[in-house]
C-alpha cells in the first residue's frame, strides 16, 4: 500500500540504522514528543536497533494522558445529571478519575456513549430533542478542528441541546515548558506529524531558534522515526539546530489554513492545567463568547471540585520524560490494561500501554 509499505521497508530500516551507527556522537536524549510515536518505536522494537549514544525519551504528547483528573471528575459529575448523555471517545470513559470513570458511572446507569467523530454527538442532539447531549473535547491541534466544525454546525443548526466539555490543550507550550525545565536535557526533538499537518511547521522553527535544539517534523512508520532520528542527530553532531521536515508527504510549512481558521473562528487561547505537567499559560482552547451556549461548564455551573489522584502513579514524571512506565511500581502487577490505575495505561497513546503491550511481545 502507498505510504504504508514504503516506510515499514526492512531494508529502508537497514540502512537508516547503518547511518544512524555511523555518526560518532557522545550520549544525546531525543524526545519523541508524540505518543503515537512512542508506540511505534515500542512496537517495531526500534530502540534495540539503535546505538547506545542515543536515549529516546517519550514526551507527553497523548492527549487522554494529559487530560486533567478535574475534567474527568466535570464529566463524571455532568453524566450523573437526569436527561444528560455524555459522548466521547473510548479511552475517556476508562480514564480513572478522583473517585470513579465514566465507565463506572455508565454501569450505574449514566448515559455515556463512545463515539468516533464530534458529528456524532450532533447527530444524537438532533434525535434527541428531550436530552441533553455533552461532548467531552479532549486532544491536541490535531482533533481541534472537528471539535470547532461540530459546534459551527451547532450554532448553524440552532441546537440548544448540544453542548461541550473542553479540555483541549496545545502542544508548542508544553514543549516550552519541558525545554525550559532543569530536570531534563534534550539534545533534539522529534515533533509530532499529526499536530504540524493542522499547524504547520513554523511554531517548531520558532522553537529551534529560541532554545538553540534541532527539530524534524516526523510521521509514525519505523522508516519515519529512524530518518527523523538521523536527521536530528546529524544536526546535533553539526552543531546545528534547525527545524526540518521529514513527513513532507503530509505535512507543509503553513498547515492547514482552512482548519487553523476553524479553531480560532470557534475558539480562544486560554491557560491549562496537565495532568502531570501543572498548569501551563496559554496552552489551551476554550470557547469564545460567541460560542458560550454550547459550553457545558457554563450551562451546568460547574463548580471547582476537590480531586485526588493516586499518589502510586508517576504519570506525570513519565509525561514530562524523567521516568519510564517500568520505573513504576505498579507497572504489570496493579496497574495493566485491564485494571488501570492511570491515564497512560489506558490511552492508545500511553507510554505505560505501549510498554505493557509490546514489551512483553518484544522481549
Ligand atoms: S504503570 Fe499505571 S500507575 Fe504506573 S505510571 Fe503508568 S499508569 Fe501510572
Amino acid at each position: 500500500m502507498k505510504f504504508l509499505d514504503e516506510y515499514r521497508d526492512a531494508e529502508k530500516v537497514k540502512v537508516l540504522v547503518d547511518q544512524i551507527h555511523s555518526l560518532n556522537l557522545p550520549r544525546i536524549n531525543i524526545m519523541e514528543v508524540c505518543g503515537s510515536q512512542t508506540h511505534t518505536i515500542l512496537k517495531y522494537n526500534l530502540e534495540e536497533l539503535l546505538p547506545e549514544y542515543i536515549n529516546l525519551i517519550h514526551g507527553p504528547g497523548c492527549p487522554v494522558c494529559v487530560t486533567p483528573i478535574e475534567m474527568i471528575d466535570k464529566a463524571v459529575l455532568l453524566a450523573q445529571i437526569p436527561n444528560v448523555i455524555i459522548t466521547s471517545y473510548g479511552d475517556m470513559i476508562r480514564i480513572p478519575g478522583s473517585i470513579n470513570s465514566l465507565m463506572k458511572v455508565k454501569a450505574s446507569g449514566a448515559d455515556i456513549r463512545m463515539i468516533y467523530s464530534p458529528l456524532d454527538a450532533i447527530r444524537l442532539a438532533k434525535e434527541n430533542p428531550d436530552k441533553k447531549i455533552i461532548f467531552f473535547a479532549i486532544g491536541f491541534e490535531t482533533t481541534a478542528p472537528a471539535n470547532a466544525a461540530s459546534i459551527l454546525t451547532a450554532k448553524k443548526s440552532k441546537l440548544t441541546n448540544f453542548f461541550v466539555l473542553s479540555s483541549q490543550v496545545l502542544i508548542p507550550p508544553a514543549v516550552k515548558k519541558l525545554l525550559d525545565s532543569e530536570l531534563i536535557q534534550l539534545n533534539g526533538l522529534l515533533a509530532p506529524g499529526h499536530v504540524c499537518t493542522v499547524t504547520g511547521t513554523k511554531w517548531c522553527s520558532e522553537i529551534s531558534n529560541q532554545y538553540k535544539i534541532p527539530i524534524t517534523v516526523t510521521g509514525f512508520e519505523p522508516v519515519d522515526i529512524l530518518e527523523g532520528i538521523l536527521l536530528t542527530a546529524k544536526q546535533i553532531l553539526l552543531n546545528e539546530h534547525s527545524t526540518v521536515n521529514q513527513y513532507k508527504r503530509v505535512v507543509t510549512k503553513e498547515g492547514n489554513l482552512k482548519a487553523q481558521g476553524n479553531i480560532y473562528k470557534v475558539f480562544e487561547i486560554c491557560d491549562r492545567n496537565w495532568r502531570g505537567l501543572g498548569e501551563i499559560k496559554q496552552s489551551g482552547l476554550k470557547l469564545k463568547a460567541d460560542f458560550e451556549e454550547f459550553d457545558a461548564e457554563i450551562f451546568f455551573n460547574l463548580e471547582p471540585s476537590q480531586h485526588h489522584e493516586d499518589e502510586r502513579c508517576i504519570a506525570g514524571e513519565i509525561l514530562q520524560g524523567l521516568k519510564k512506565p517500568t520505573d513504576c511500581n505498579l507497572f504489570g502487577k496493579d496497574c495493566t490494561p485491564t485494571k488501570p490505575v492511570g491515564a497512560p495505561m489506558v490511552s492508545s497513546e500511553g507510554a505505560c500501554a505501549a510498554y505493557f503491550n509490546y514489551r512483553k511481545v518484544n522481549e
